[in-house]
């Protein structure tokens, strides 16, 4: 008997609800649409929770708060139509503000606990040299989440939801912008509907920021590709929820 074979590297093609956790509109679809475009294409559905209001990345300092989370939401709502997302959730906590880590962490067991994904996708919240505070407390707090799902004792922030919550339903967690890749999806067939699905970021990202974006996504998508039988990929790091605790 081998490690791997307790806790095998989950399938994430054998996904049927993926609920992708992120701090800002965008980060799902930069670091992973190309795969979740093919999961979802097989057939899973897809669920995005966005952590803050991301009201700090609008590049039109003259817009209101109320256009700016205007542009942000139909941005998210294009880029989901090509990716193909089911369904939005938003947590609302200021963008790169003071907010409370168990607030967020209660939130996330609360959708986890409603929706009964059997994947996670997330931010790797031990990423090195990441400098931003929304990144690893959403990273965290999903890892966290995932870890005590099935702890009713723990309380989300619904507690009709906790009262009604049955059985464990995660297999598997991708964490994305990792720098410890155990598996690099080949995402060669949905490039050019991750770059659709990322160029309707516009409210974020000048023109100039943009293409800068998209060739940075170019190149990464094929150096981290090297030595595969494959042009592009992402790089994830893929595990059983039992993994995220211990270092087993
Ligand atoms: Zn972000």
């Amino acid at each position: 008997m081998t490690i791997e074979s307790v806790l095998p590297i989950p399938d994430l093609f054998s996904a049927k609800r993926i609920l992708c956790i992120q701090p800002h509109y965008d980060d799902n679809d930069i670091a992973a649409a190309g795969i979740l475009t093919q999961l979802a294409n097989d057939g899973a559905e897809l669920f995005y929770l966005t952590a803050t209001d991301d009201l700090m990345g609008v590049v039109d300092a003259s817009v209101s708060d109320e256009e700016a989370a205007g542009m942000l939401k139909s941005n998210q709502l294009a880029a989901g139509e090509i990716v193909g997302v089911k369904e939005q959730y938003w947590c609302g906590y200021p963008d790169a503000g003071a907010y409370d880590y168990f607030d967020l962490r209660r939130d996330f067991l609360k959708y986890i606990r409603m929706i009964k994904p059997d994947f996670i996708f997330a931010p790797d919240a031990w990423l090195t040299y990441e400098g931003h505070r929304d990144h690893i407390q959403t990273g965290l707090a999903a890892a966290e989440a995932v870890m005590f799902a099935t702890l009713t004792r723990i309380a989300s922030s619904d507690p009709a939801v906790d009262a009604a919550f049955k059985e464990d339903s995660i297999k598997g967690v991708a964490l994305y912008y990792t720098r410890e890749p155990n598996y690099i999806a080949d995402i060669t067939s949905t490039w050019e509907e991750k770059i659709a699905a990322v160029r309707c970021y516009d409210a974020q990202f000048s023109p100039a920021g943009m293409e800068q974006l998209v060739t940075a996504l170019d190149m990464k998508s094929q150096q981290v590709a090297a030595g595969q039988p494959f042009s592009r990929g992402e790089p994830l790091k893929v595990l059983h929820p039992s993994a995220l605790h211990g270092g087993i």
